[in-house]
């Protein structure tokens, strides 16, 4: 690929798709000019309220590696093995992620993911990140952005490409869809999400098993808790927004009190803060958004949440962006940095697999709230542990596709996923236990049944 002597490419939006694109495209020696509406992270406080942390999972990693930025981001990773359910009566379960060692996903703070990125970026000399640039308007067709600083003031910046990665609020969107340049569909659930903190101990320790993602599973809302460096957990409340019991009509610390002792009394034991917190923090909405088609022009390119926002249930939005930065950074250099080219090779290439996890991600937050208490929850996935050990180049479990198997498409992952619960469901129909049933003739009804896999 040649040194370029165009315009410097845009980035929109210096957030973790943003900022990691940003990077691979310098790496590939382009001029990259990165607006980004919010004051710089390294040295301002972040928003309260807004997921802290988030699970990184294979597909994630694999794209970080591909920068050159595990050695930075590694010491912010918290292993996190498995799923700690924890019943009413306070009773719990660990159900594992995987089978293998290395089969665990990482909690990271989304904070310090961001600054990590954001160092690496801006350490690049292709990059120039200007902060506290909210993008008003851009124009698809001349390349132009405007943007707006904290006093009003604009400017406009022109280049050969824009690169849109300003999340599921996506200014550049709406542009395209006031223009009659693409459908975007949102679909918003009719629940919520809100953030509280269990605190570390006095010692500075996890008052909670650390190595696992802790669940209160309650059928049609529930409460989780990642585990952070510093000792303690961020929990994220998903709730109905209205209705009994929903956000709306937990108003008042009586109410949030006595919801919390019914439903988790043992967080609540572990929450001192837990009142004040919940009627201070927001409320924040969460849906899936589909947009069709993701560019426009050659000029403009939606990607990571700006196309394809999805619910956070199977925790991979952030690695299904960086996914799509390095499949774009790989196109990049096979298509010698011919945009008009590579915006619709970049969308025929990602759309089947963002569109299966956005539905894999909505089925799995019924699997996170109820199915998991379910003894044939265990049962299946205990027997899809055991058939992946004796044919791992047929089945391999959904789950474990989605999270640590980046060489498998999304797409893939969900078409193989289906064959494997409809063979799953028959095998352990009428059974308890692992014990009733006959492994041998399981492990033949798969060979028979499910092709081998080249992997992709
Ligand atoms: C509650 C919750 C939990 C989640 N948990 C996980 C998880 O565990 N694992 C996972 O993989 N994903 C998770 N996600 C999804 C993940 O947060 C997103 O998929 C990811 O942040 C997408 O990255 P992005 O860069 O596309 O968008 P963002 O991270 O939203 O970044 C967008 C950037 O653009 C900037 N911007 C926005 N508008 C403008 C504008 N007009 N002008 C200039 N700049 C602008 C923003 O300030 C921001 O920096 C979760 C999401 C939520 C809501």
């Amino acid at each position: 690929m040649s040194e370029t002597n165009r315009k410097p490419i845009i980035v929109l939006g210096g957030g973790l798709a943003g900022a990691l694109l940003a990077l691979l495209l310098a790496q590939r020696r382009q001029r990259v000019y990165v607006l980004e509406g919010r004051a710089d992270p390294r040295q301002h406080a972040r928003e309260r309220g807004r997921s802290i942390n988030l699970a990184l999972a294979a597909r994630g990693i694999d794209a970080l590696e591909f920068a050159g930025l595990m050695p930075a981001i590694r010491p912010l990773m918290m292993p996190m093995r498995g799923r700690q359910l924890h019943a009413t009566d306070g009773s719990e379960r660990f159900l594992p992620y995987g089978q293998r060692p290395e089969e665990e996903i990482y909690a990271v703070s989304r904070n310090a993911l961001n600054c990590a990125l954001l160092d690496a970026a801006t350490a690049h000399p292709g990059v120039t990140v200007s902060f506290g640039q909210r993008c008003v308007e851009v124009d698809p067709i001349t390349g132009t952005v405007v943007t707006e600083d904290e006093h009003g003031n604009r400017r406009g910046d022109q280049a050969d490409v824009v690169l849109a990665c300003d999340g599921a609020g996506s200014v550049a969107r709406r542009t395209m869809v006031e223009q009659g340049l693409c459908d975007a569909r949102e679909d918003w659930l009719p629940h919520g999400y809100l953030e509280l903190t269990i605190p570390a101990d006095a010692n500075g320790h996890h008052r909670l098993a650390p190595e696992a993602l802790h669940i209160w599973p309650r059928g049609g809302y529930m409460l989780i808790a990642l585990p952070n460096p510093d000792g303690s957990f961020t929990c994220t409340l998903f709730l109905p927004h209205d209705g009994q019991p929903g956000f709306a009509q937990l108003r008042d610390p009586d109410a949030v009190q006595a919801f919390f002792h019914e439903q988790f009394p043992d967080a609540l034991a572990l929450m001192p803060a837990l009142v004040p917190e919940f009627l201070a923090n927001p409320v924040g909405r969460l849906g899936t958004v589909r947009t069709t088609p993701w560019h426009t022009g050659g000029r403009l390119l939606l990607l990571g949440d700006a196309a394809h926002a999805i619910v956070p249930f199977h925790g991979q939005g952030m690695n299904c962006a960086f996914e799509d930065c390095r499949d774009l950074a790989r196109l990049f250099e096979a298509h010698e940095g011919d945009w008009p080219t590579l915006l619709p090779a970049f969308e025929a290439l990602r759309r089947p697999s963002a569109e299966a996890i956005a539905d894999m991600a909505l089925e799995n937050y019924v699997e996170m709230r109820d199915t998991v208490r379910d003894p044939g929850f265990a049962l299946q996935k205990a027997l899809a542990f055991e058939l992946e050990r004796a044919l791992p180049d047929r089945f391999i479990p959904r789950y474990s596709m989605v999270m640590f198997h980046p060489e498998i498409s999304y797409a893939e992952a969900q078409r193989r996923g289906a064959h494997q619960d409809r063979l799953l469901a028959e095998l352990t129909a009428g059974h308890q236990a692992l014990e009733e049933i006959d492994l041998a003739q399981a492990t033949r009804r798969v060979r028979q049944q499910l092709a081998a896999s080249d992997g992709h």
